[in-house]
């Protein structure tokens, strides 16, 4: 397993004499270094610190829960049922070559216009109860 970015790193960190503060660490990490003494002097021996590399947070492309929604049904074979809500706005019989049928166009909230051809295979078109069509 190849990991990509070291989550914490050891340091040896040598604590100024005057202000017991870290004035040298191996390897240089100047962010580690909290002397301001204009001469350190670091103690003899070294502690050994253990710093968590906080990673940074990635750049996440924004997904909203109905985008995710959609894509985890954008599987070949996910089972899915169509459905939207429209008005009936017209409808018409018709017949052709011996086959005859009725197509509607239907509008929904936002105002658009659907053609609907009633005979598709599968197509269901049920009237939404008096009730419920009322309660939005
Ligand atoms: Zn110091």
């Amino acid at each position: 397993m190849v990991t990509t970015h070291i989550p914490e790193s050891t340091l040896l960190v040598w604590y100024c004499r005057r202000c017991d503060k870290s004035c040298k660490v191996q390897p240089p990490d100047p962010e580690q270094v909290a002397c301001k003494c204009d001469n350190p002097v670091p103690g003899l021996r070294p502690t050994r610190v253990t710093v968590m590399h906080t990673p940074k947070p990635r750049p996440l492309h924004a997904l909203s829960d109905e985008e995710a929604r959609l894509r985890a049904l954008a599987h070949k074979g996910t089972k899915v049922r169509v459905t939207f809500e429209a008005e009936m706005t017209e409808a018409w019989r018709w017949s052709s070559a011996g086959r005859n049928g009725i197509d509607f166009i239907v509008t929904d909230p936002d105002g658009r216009r659907h053609t609907v051809n009633g005979s598709q295979p599968g197509l269901r078109i049920e009237a939404i109860p008096a009730d419920e069509g009322n309660a939005s």
